[in-house]
């Protein structure tokens, strides 16, 4: 980009071009009324940059009729590039292809081994990108950046995965590195509770929320949180931990070598080992969440009794950060109110009043970790302009 002198004319038309390719890359398509409500310029002002961006081939405009009224809606041309999302699951890889314009064009997953190796993990993902970019036509040079979903604590200086029982064959390996050496492009790699709760921010139960707390349920009890519309990381990369809140300081053993963590009461495996003396030793969680949508009593009980708990660490957490809505995704979200109401009945009684945020299930269900791969690198303002 040219030089220009600071409060210059060339600066500002700049730096004005700069607010509305962010507000784009933020909230994909908008029409020009929405892009001069979101950056604060006059309409005259947007009119005229979309004009230029327009020209540039940075964006393309389409018509639209929002709300009866005929306009033309602005998204960031396919040719400015696209993005990539990978997530690497403890029995699933995925990969998404996305646009500037946060349109998803080609997606894949296939099943791995539980305990694959990081090595093993990262050829399977390097070929499966190969097949989504083959299959969408797509050049590899178009892709600007990748993200990249690991489901343990990522260290954020080094980018390396550091300890966890949930993939023991990544601990220490410098995974963002690793897996751009592999693609040849940029990855950026985080956690894959911020990346469901940057995909529901983005595109699904937490839009238009600026604090969001995100409860990922499933094998462990993860969390994020968003202040202020960004993701709130800690200084190790920690926060949001709430499935290690202790509930029993003589509980059982966690993997994180604490007692009594409300992970041990609540994660799949501790619920599927409640009723296995019942339903039988092969029972799966798909099977105990279709027993309890169908009605059965120990399953529908054994998961309320989960939101309960989950509902004790929530309400601890609305009463520190006040947020304004909780998403609860992840596996055992599929459950609906047989989770998430004994969880509202709890939060209500232990949060402040004041603090009772909104509680929904998440929306994007199993696709929400790719989602916020690819919205990792969306929001990331220097891998886009
Ligand atoms: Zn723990």
């Amino acid at each position: 980009m040219k030089r220009t002198t600071p409060g210059s004319q060339a600066s500002l038309r700049e730096s004005n071009g700069r607010r509305v390719l962010e507000a784009l890359r933020l909230f994909g398509s908008l029409t020009q009324a929405e892009i001069a409500r979101r950056t604060g310029l006059s309409p005259a002002t947007v009119s005229n940059i979309v004009g230029q961006l327009r020209e540039a081939g940075t964006v393309e405009v389409s018509p639209t009729s929002a709300g009866g009224r005929r306009a033309v809606s602005v998204a960031i041309s396919q040719r400015a590039g696209l993005v990539l999302g990978l997530d690497f699951g403890h029995s699933h890889l995925r990969v998404a292809l996305g646009d500037l314009s946060h349109q998803v064009i080609a997606e894949d997953k296939i099943n791995i081994d539980v305990d694959h190796r990081a090595e093993e993990g990262m050829v399977a993902a390097a070929r499966l990108v190969d097949g989504v970019l083959a299959r969408a036509g797509v050049d590899r040079a178009e892709v600007i950046g990748v993200g990249m979903g690991l489901p343990g604590p990522i260290d954020a200086t080094s980018g390396a995965v550091g300890s966890s029982a949930i993939l023991p064959g990544w601990v220490g390996v410098p995974a963002a590195a690793a897996m751009a050496e592999r693609l040849g492009l940029p990855v950026r790699v985080d956690n894959d509770a911020n990346l469901g709760a940057l995909a529901e921010l983005t595109w699904g139960a937490g839009r238009g929320v600026s604090d969001l707390a995100y409860i990922k349920a499933a094998t462990g009890i993860g969390g994020a949180l968003v202040i202020d519309g960004r993701l709130h990381q800690g200084r190790s990369g920690t926060a949001g931990e709430i499935g290690h809140t202790t509930l029993d300081e003589t509980g059982p053993v966690c993997r994180c070598g604490n007692r009594g963590c409300l992970e041990t009461f609540v994660g799949a495996p501790v619920l599927l080992r409640l009723l296995r003396a019942s339903y039988g030793p092969e029972l799966t969680v798909p099977e105990m969440l279709a027993s309890a949508a169908r009605g059965d009593i120990g399953c529908q009980r054994v998961i309320a009794d989960a939101g309960r708990a989950i509902g004790v660490a929530v309400a601890n957490l609305c009463n520190l950060l006040n947020p304004g809505r909780v998403v609860v995704g992840g596996e055992l979200a599929a459950a609906g109110d047989v989770l998430l109401d004994p969880l509202r009945e709890v939060v209500g009684r232990f949060a402040i009043p004041a603090a009772v945020p909104e509680i929904v299930g998440g929306i994007l269900g199993e696709r929400a970790e790719v989602l916020g791969a690819l919205a990792l690198v969306l929001r990331e303002t220097d891998a886009v302009l």
